[in-house]
């Protein structure tokens, strides 16, 4: 059988004649038959906003009139200065560097590149990165390395670094995991906690409690290790705050943020960093340089783009849109309480979630793409996670659209 030549490589797991999109709009998706689909995953959680948010787009088209790509080492430029000292500005307290790149992956990369070199350079010999049971931080080595997806990363062992496991926080097992994060960190040589914040997204929208994520935090800061919080998804309004680590009280050393970051419309990523992690790579001694240069680094039009999507957060409604969103997703998925075809109802901010309780639904299920086809053909673009059902919407979604995602749910459990 041949394939079109712009198939992804994950070709099985995808749809077998995807629809083809001629433009998108807020919550919606057109496609070439004249269609629309409600895109209730914000396309992979980028579109926080929804898509084409006409602020942003006109950031795009206005820097595009005087910049393109230019090298980020030798020269600078205007968006990517303003949007450093924005980010700055808004991201908890500590964070004085930032990074750019281009995906959340090289974002959670350049993090873990950071956090070692930064004991490396001071000749202090602390090499395990501590991460948590299910976690997900992207598809290059290094984030494979530190992420744990069955699937995902099979191929590959061993993969990279001296990684040591916490158990999934579950309610009624938090100490547990506690419990190891002293042990590990007793047994010496901790380089970095790393943990996406209240919400494990791509490991099946699991949640745990800000005060676990306090509690992690302080055992490490004590072990003398550094924090690393993967905000590629939880950042920009997703968990209910700006960022998740703030319903913590945690202020990490180290924050990947991407996906929200411009709101979805163009490829941007940022790492930030403390200035004691910054100046442990400063030297003349060439060995210590933080040697990371992506072609693409702090691209101006991507620049443009995050900052017309803080000034979105500044002037418009966004937060009392997440407030309503999170309301209104906590009101509809209490119809799943008790309902023995769903398992574990839970919202975090705006993301909603449940588990189908139904025989082989694990990654990469037939019943998962089944799903797909049932929601594709009501208009409806949801994809289900593992055995996880989720709505992650723009903010700009209605009561009436959540109405038919919740119904759609319903159905699909027969
Ligand atoms: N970290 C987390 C927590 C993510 O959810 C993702 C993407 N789903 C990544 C990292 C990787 O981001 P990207 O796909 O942009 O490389």
């Amino acid at each position: 059988m041949t394939s079109p030549v712009w198939r992804p490589f994950f070709q099985h797991a995808v749809e077998p004649d995807p629809p083809v999109i001629v433009r998108a709009e807020g919550a919606y998706l057109h496609t070439s038959d004249g269609r629309a689909l409600l895109d209730a995953i914000s396309s992979w959680w980028v579109t926080t906003h929804g898509h084409r948010h006409p602020r942003i787009m006109a950031a795009i088209r206005e820097a595009t009139e005087s910049l393109d790509q230019m090298i980020f080492a030798t020269v600078t430029h205007e968006p990517a200065e303003r949007l450093a000292r924005e980010l700055v500005a808004i991201a908890p307290a500590g964070l004085a560097h930032v990074f750019y790149s281009d995906s959340g992956s090289t974002a959670v990369e350049v993090a873990l590149k950071m956090a070692l070199g930064a004991f490396a350079n001071r000749g202090e010999k602390r090499t395990t990165i501590v991460a948590l049971e299910g976690a997900y931080h992207g598809d290059t080595i290094g984030t494979m390395s530190v992420g744990e997806r069955g699937v995902f990363n099979a191929a590959y062992e061993p993969l990279l670094f001296d990684v040591a496991r916490l158990p999934f926080p579950a309610l009624g097992r938090e100490q547990a995991t506690l419990d190891r994060l002293e042990q590990i960190a007793r047994a010496g040589g901790v380089a970095a906690l790393i943990v996406e914040p209240l919400v494990l997204g791509a490991g099946g929208m699991r949640m745990y409690p800000p005060s676990v994520l306090t509690e992690l935090g302080r055992i490490a800061r004590e072990a003398g290790a550094l924090v690393i919080a993967d905000e590629v998804m939880t950042g920009w309004g997703r968990t209910g705050s700006l960022f998740a680590c703030e319903q913590a009280g945690l202020s990490p050393d180290i924050l990947c943020t991407s996906k929200g970051l411009t709101g979805g419309a163009v490829p941007l990523a940022a790492t930030l960093a403390t200035a004691e992690i910054f100046e442990a790579h400063l030297s003349t001694d060439r060995s210590k340089t933080f040697f990371h240069s992506s072609s693409y680094t702090a691209n101006p039009i991507a620049c443009a783009a995050a900052v017309a999507n803080l000034e979105v957060w500044r002037d418009e409604p966004v937060r009392a849109r997440i407030a309503a969103l999170g309301a209104a997703q906590s009101k509809r998925i209490a119809r799943f309480e008790g309902d023995p075809r769903f398992a574990n109802p839970r919202v975090c901010g705006t993301i909603a979630a449940v588990d189908l309780v139904a025989p082989d639904t694990g990654y990469l299920a037939e019943i998962g793409l089944t799903l797909r086809s049932f929601f594709l053909d009501r208009g409806l673009l949801v994809r289900p996670l593992g055995e996880a059902l989720y709505l992650m919407p723009p903010y700009c979604v209605t009561e009436t659209e959540l109405d038919r995602l919740y119904d759609a749910f319903e159905e699909a459990a027969g």
